[in-house]
């Protein structure tokens, strides 16, 4: 009878223990906050707002100043019909009040992807976007439907020019929500560290080999095309290819990807690039991918500051609805 009453004693304990172990882990997990170096707070904080800016061009600015949000509404477009490529640059813990329009807080970021993801969407890779796009290419278009008509809500997240903060800041979140992002680096400034603190090739190398972010090309100079020749901005995107070779061997088998610096292009330089093997040129038009749109020209959704998850999914539905009503 003792001994009984002993074990029955002895098991309620242990299940009042596993209990409490499990409160615990869910509480830690729930409290658990993202590691943050601590040159994050005296370098990327006040990391001037101006010099992101000053090393973007015009047509960035005038993404991240677009006022012309508040249009009338149009019936809504389907989100299976289009993917939306959004582009973020620069990341901060904390409010600087710097107003400039293109640093995303930590955790506005964490709060975005949180929230695309429970509104049902699947952020995909850019080898999960060149796939479904030669799947598109290769079906009978429909006449005069520019829907994409897919099964999935899809969405896919890019950064420019390689900024330190992605690496502090963002891709922790990416880490802990599984979720792929596209980085474009600008491969010189990397491997110079010119400008603006830049990751290094071994937190790039990281990144890889730690989550789904991969590093693309953002030429190895940043020179648009308007300021170069033809010839020599395909050089600079070979180069590109050639660090990124050189330095991340731990990157394998991805698409050749480009981010065309100040989203400049010409038709000129999407065939060379074409031809030179690339299959995803990406601008800074601010649009979604339709069957209208070519390879050598990918435009994407500019993520400004202070945005809120749900101001993000407004803005891709409003550009959709903007873009299919034009036809
Ligand atoms: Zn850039």
């Amino acid at each position: 009878m003792t001994a009984v009453l002993l074990s029955l004693i002895l098991i309620l304990g242990t299940i009042q223990t596993a209990f409490a172990a499990e409160q615990t882990e869910a509480f830690r997990q729930a409290t658990e906050t993202l590691p943050v170096a601590e040159e994050t707070v005296t370098s990327n904080a006040f990391a001037a707002a101006t010099d992101v800016i000053k090393e973007m061009d015009d047509s960035e600015r005038e993404q991240a100043t677009d006022e012309s949000l508040d249009e009338p509404q149009q019936p809504t477009v389907e989100p299976t019909e289009y993917i939306p490529v959004l582009m973020y640059h620069h990341f901060a813990l904390r409010d600087m009040g710097q107003g400039d329009g293109v640093t995303t807080m930590q955790a506005e970021l964490e709060e975005q992807v949180r929230y695309f993801k429970e509104q049902g969407y699947s952020i995909i890779s850019l080898e999960d976007l060149n796939r479904i796009l030669t799947k598109k290419e290769r079906e009978k278009e429909k006449d005069g439907d520019i829907g994409l008509d897919l099964k999935v809500k899809y969405l896919c997240i890019t950064m420019d020019d390689g900024y330190f903060s992605n690496y502090d800041l963002a891709y922790p979140v990416f880490q802990k929500y599984h979720v792929p992002a596209s980085i474009f680096a600008i491969t010189d400034s990397v491997t110079n560290q010119i400008g603006l603190k830049k990751f290094s090739w071994s937190n790039a190398a990281q990144m890889v080999r730690n989550s789904k972010v991969r590093i693309y090309n953002h030429t190895s100079n940043h020179i648009p095309v308007s300021q170069t020749t033809t010839e020599a901005f395909v050089a600079a995107a070979l180069a590109g290819e050639e660090a990124l070779k050189e330095y991340l061997p731990v990157q394998q088998d991805t698409v050749k990807a480009l981010a065309y610096p100040n989203g400049q292009t010409t038709p000129e330089l999407q065939e060379a690039l074409l031809e030179e093997g690339f299959s995803l040129m990406f601008t800074v038009e601010q649009s979604v991918i339709t069957r209208n749109t070519s390879r050598g020209a990918i435009p994407r959704i500019m993520v400004s500051s202070g945005m809120t998850g749900e101001d993000v999914i407004h803005k891709i539905e409003q550009t959709a609805n903007r873009v299919f009503a034009a036809g």
